[in-house]
């Protein structure tokens, strides 16, 4: 069965997508944390970071990363966050990485 990042990439479920290319979609989160908060979701099925095959989409998630800090003039910083398993807080089971930006970031984060 489809996750439901798969739904949103098929535009089966809506969502704000304001990036994508042939590996990678992004859209804004539900629940946004940040001022900008960006869900960067590779195209193909994995279900977390643990899964990330050597040769597979860190690349792409980075370089996404940074074009979209770019296209939301987070020129102060910004964060990247990859929740890995359900004791980190990973509710969807699809490799994701978080954007978040536009407002001071804490660090450490707790
Ligand atoms: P996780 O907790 O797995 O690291 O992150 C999942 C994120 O997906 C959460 O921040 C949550 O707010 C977001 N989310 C859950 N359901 C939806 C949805 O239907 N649409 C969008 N745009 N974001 C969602």
């Amino acid at each position: 069965m489809a996750t439901l990042f798969t739904k949103i990439i098929n535009r089966e479920v809506p969502a704000e997508i304001v990036f994508e290319n042939e590996h990678v979609v992004a859209f804004k989160d539900i629940q946004p944390q940040a001022p900008v908060h960006v869900l960067i979701v590779p195209r193909t099925e994995i279900t977390g970071l643990a899964e990330l095959p050597e040769s597979g989409d860190h690349q792409h998630i980075l370089n996404a990363a940074k074009e979209i800090a770019s296209q939301f003039g987070l020129t102060d910083g910004y964060r990247l966050v990859i929740n890995q398993g359900e004791a980190a807080g990973q509710s969807v089971p699809h490799l994701h990485a978080h954007l978040l930006g536009g407002r001071p970031l804490n660090w450490p984060p707790g």
